[in-house]
């Protein structure tokens, strides 16, 4: 079914995915570049989320957990994908354009096959 009824649809307040914490404030006083629901830019410096400071302190934060690190991203691909899709279900970001914002500067994966 469809969707047709926009006046009854969530709003900011009650979207399922909750917070997102992660990165940290760094340094610890300053605001942290986290994303703000259900548009996904962010809270420090109003870029699409994740801006470039959020992905410099990711990157540190999850130095020591790569796997930590992508299922976090994929994870949060998941909760974007449907907060922006439900604000603009008919011109909503391409789905590739999704993947490479959220995942693909992510760790590196390994390739298909070994290299030589
Ligand atoms: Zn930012």
């Amino acid at each position: 079914m469809h969707p047709s009824g926009r006046a009854d649809e969530p709003t900011t307040t009650d979207c399922a995915g909750g917070a997102v914490d992660r990165p940290r404030a760094y340094p610890s006083h300053a605001p942290p570049h986290t994303p703000l629901r259900p548009v996904w830019c962010c809270r420090a410096c109003g870029q699409p989320w994740p801006c470039a400071q959020a992905r410099l302190l990711l990157k540190a934060e999850y130095a020591d957990d790569q796997i930590g690190l992508s299922l976090y991203l994929c994870g949060l691909l998941h909760e974007a994908a449907r907060d922006l899709y439900r604000l603009n279900p008919d011109d909503g970001p391409a789905p590739a354009d999704l993947f490479r914002r959220f995942v693909a500067w992510g760790p590196y994966r390994r390739p298909a096959v070994d290299p030589p």
